[in-house]
């Protein structure tokens, strides 16, 4: 619980006048995917939103099994680190990023089963930044990236299948969002 209010608390100073104010955080104006270079190359989507009520994508290596453990995952835009924990159960490692986007509004990315995590709450997670690598939250999956995109920051973390309440469908949104800002990014260096 304490977590969770850690991230409001972030999410409050983050939200002063309905703005984030957040030293260096600027507009997130092109989003790209968290894995395969921002591009899902060599990646597959083995459960996409909406199929059995999943509320995210699964990206998995191409190669199949564990092939896919320890490969970086990049955040997907230029934002803000609200969530890096251990969330147990089903979701392991958790990162959750929160973006303003040009027209003010406020989404948040969400990184699951990370076999490690490279950030700390209140960084700063330009696009293209590691955020951590893929894992199996302790060995209860093949190693894959459980990717959400959320419009209401600071929601519960849920339990990843269900009903939509305030999740988008990750890939669509992306494709929305790539924009076309000039390619000012820190990739994740690929192992
Ligand atoms: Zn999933």
């Amino acid at each position: 619980m304490f977590t969770l209010l850690l991230a409001c608390a972030r999410l409050g100073d983050l939200l002063q006048g309905g703005f984030i104010t957040w030293p260096g955080l600027v507009v997130a104006d092109r989003f790209d995917f968290p894995v395969g270079n921002g591009e899902a190359r060599g990646y597959y989507d083995a459960q996409p939103f909406g199929k059995n009520r999943h509320l995210g994508a699964d990206w998995n290596g191409k190669g199949g099994g564990n092939t896919d453990y320890g490969l970086p995952v990049a955040s997907s835009a230029d934002g803000v680190v609200v969530e890096a924990l251990d969330r147990g159960g089903g979701w392991g490692n958790v990162v959750r990023v929160v973006h303003r986007l040009p027209g003010g509004e406020l989404v948040e990315t969400l990184y699951a089963h990370l076999a490690t995590v490279a950030v700390n709450e209140g960084m700063l997670a330009p696009r293209g930044a590691l955020l951590g690598t893929i894992g199996d939250a302790g060995g209860q999956y093949y190693a894959h990236l459980h990717f959400e995109v959320r419009d209401r920051p600071g929601a519960p973390l849920g339990g990843g299948y269900g009903t939509p309440d305030g999740h988008v469908d990750p890939t669509a949104f992306i494709g929305a969002h790539r924009g076309a800002s000039p390619p000012n990014v820190r990739r994740a260096a690929h192992r």
